[in-house]
């Protein structure tokens, strides 16, 4: 099962691939985590998206897809993948296309996930994220057993 999973921040697109992937069985893959693999393992990807970001620059569309096809190669990816937060622009979409014909594999099914705006608003302004480990909160949905302290690490 080849999935791609939009919509806008706040809409659950994590909570759901969980599930997603747990079900087909299916890797998780999303541009901000093979961004930060590369940019930790210094791959020659991740220097040339890092000479972008330390200009304080977007990461062109090509690298963007470069790197995601660079993933989709593993072999985990045989059976399928979930893409979540990629394709992000008409373009990428484009090249994405382009990188799987050359694969010759196809997309199975692509999930738009609509929230009511009133609802992401709410769910942004209560969004809290630890300085220390990157886990996410909610103060409302989500919270940390004791007020402001992550129960991940503690900070
Ligand atoms: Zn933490």
């Amino acid at each position: 099962m080849r999935l791609i999973l939009l919509g806008p921040p706040g809409a659950g697109k994590g909570t759901q691939a969980v599930g997603i992937v747990k079900a087909f069985g299916i890797p998780h893959i999303s541009t901000g985590d093979i961004f930060r693999k590369n940019l930790k393992e210094g791959t020659e990807l991740g220097t040339r998206a890092k000479s972008f970001m330390d200009k304080g620059l977007l990461v062109p569309d090509q690298l963007v897809v470069e790197i995601v096809e660079d993933r989709l190669k593993e072999k985990d990816c045989e059976k399928g993948f979930l893409l979540d937060g990629f394709p992000r622009t008409l373009n990428q979409a484009k090249e994405l296309d382009d990188v799987l014909a050359k694969m010759n594999v196809a997309m199975d099914n692509v999930v738009n996930i609509e929230v009511d705006k009133s609802i992401l608003v709410g769910r942004a302004v209560g969004r809290r994220i630890c300085r220390g480990c990157g886990a996410t909160y909610h103060v409302e949905f989500n919270p940390p057993a004791k007020e402001e302290v992550c129960d991940l690490c503690g900070g």
